[in-house]
């Protein structure tokens, strides 16, 4: 078992980083070669969010997050294989896996941003995947828009919700064809103008070929901070009213570090924002903190709140975030 279940992990990854940047779930699936965890339900409705405009800001199209009373296992790898040679994977009544989520509840209002925090394993990463519809819960609702994300199309959900992982990916392309992804079509004026906002406008700018520079192993190497500027660009590009955003670890020099700062103020500005945080500042512009232990939500509130609380983030801010007082993120 444990031979299956390090590559299918690994793969559930990578699906979640293709889908950040292509439009359609469809397309992801036939990449991999593989079937969907999740269906449309024959009764399933799109999700009416107006495509918001290429603004900076979210725009009028604001949608709540919510989650409600969400137990969640991964399914075993007999039912990955089973869905992908059958049709949509059943609830199954009893599985090998553990629960992973346990009860977890709490809401993201429209145009407000969350930051969720907890060590590492907690469930933060899985939550992200059920607002994606990646999988399904075991128990209990995900909503989006007051809608049970099972009652709506999946190209609908996904046109709604904007994913940035922690390694933004780039294909070996050029950097037009990498923006396009996000919304096909666009012109050369809007991709600039994205770019520009996403702090990344400079390099293109100096590249002799622009934006059609190919990048990838082949091509012109990007750093990290600066792919995850691209994502971001991507991001803005696609404009949907809900972004959730696992913010990344790796180590940036400070200059792209502030950088990325700006752009993801940007990009989340307006809009609905369920971020995994990993830097106090993003902590210090949420809305709400939610801390997440052993799939359980143990503490939610401010970043003062729950520092008098003493529990669970004030231990996290100890050490992991107050450190950052002055200096960037490790
Ligand atoms: P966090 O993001 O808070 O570090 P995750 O949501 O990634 O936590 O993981 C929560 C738990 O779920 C961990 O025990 C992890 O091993 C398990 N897990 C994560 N992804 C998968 C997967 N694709 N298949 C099976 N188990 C997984
Ligand atoms: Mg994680």
């Amino acid at each position: 078992l444990t031979r299956l279940y390090g590559p299918l992990t690994a793969l559930a990854n990578v699906q979640v980083d293709i889908m950040t940047a292509l439009v359609s779930f469809e397309r992801v699936f036939e990449v991999l070669d593989l079937e969907p965890m999740v269906r449309d339900a024959p009764h399933a409705r799109p999700l009416e969010a107006r495509p918001a405009a290429t603004s900076a800001s979210g725009g009028g199209s604001q949608l709540a997050v919510e989650f409600d009373d969400v137990w969640f296992r991964y399914p075993s790898s007999e039912e990955i294989s089973l869905a992908s040679l059958e049709s949509a994977a059943k609830e199954t009544a009893d599985g090998a896996g553990e629960q992973v989520l346990r009860g977890v509840s709490f809401r993201v209002e429209p145009g407000q941003m969350v930051a969720l925090v907890g060590p590492s394993g907690a469930g933060k990463t899985t939550i992200t995947h059920l607002v994606a519809r990646l999988y399904d819960p075991t128990a209990g609702v995900v909503r989006v828009g007051e809608r049970d994300v099972r009652d709506v199309t999946l190209d609908s959900l996904h046109d709604a919700v904007g994913v940035v992982t922690q390694d933004a990916h780039m294909f070996h392309d050029t950097i037009r064809e990498n923006l396009l992804y996000a919304r096909p079509g666009a012109t050369d004026d809007e991709l600039m103008r994205v770019l520009d906002a996403a702090q990344i406008s400079a390099l293109v700018a100096s590249l002799p070929e622009g934006l059609d520079t190919i990048v990838g192993d082949r091509g012109y190497r990007l750093s990290g901070g600066e792919k995850q500027r691209f994502a971001i660009a991507r991001l803005l590009l696609k404009a949907p009213p809900v972004v959730v955003l696992d913010e990344a670890t790796a180590h940036l020099d400070s200059e792209s570090e502030a950088a990325v700062q700006r752009a993801l103020r940007t990009a989340l500005s307006g809009r609905t924002s369920l971020v995994i945080a990993h830097r106090l500042s993003t902590i210090r512009d949420a809305d709400m903190i939610v801390a997440i232990d052993e799939g359980r939500v143990v503490e939610r509130g401010t970043h003062e709140t729950l520092l008098a609380h003493g529990g669970l983030y004030a231990e996290l801010y100890r050490t992991q975030f107050a450190d950052q007082q002055h200096a960037p993120m490790r």
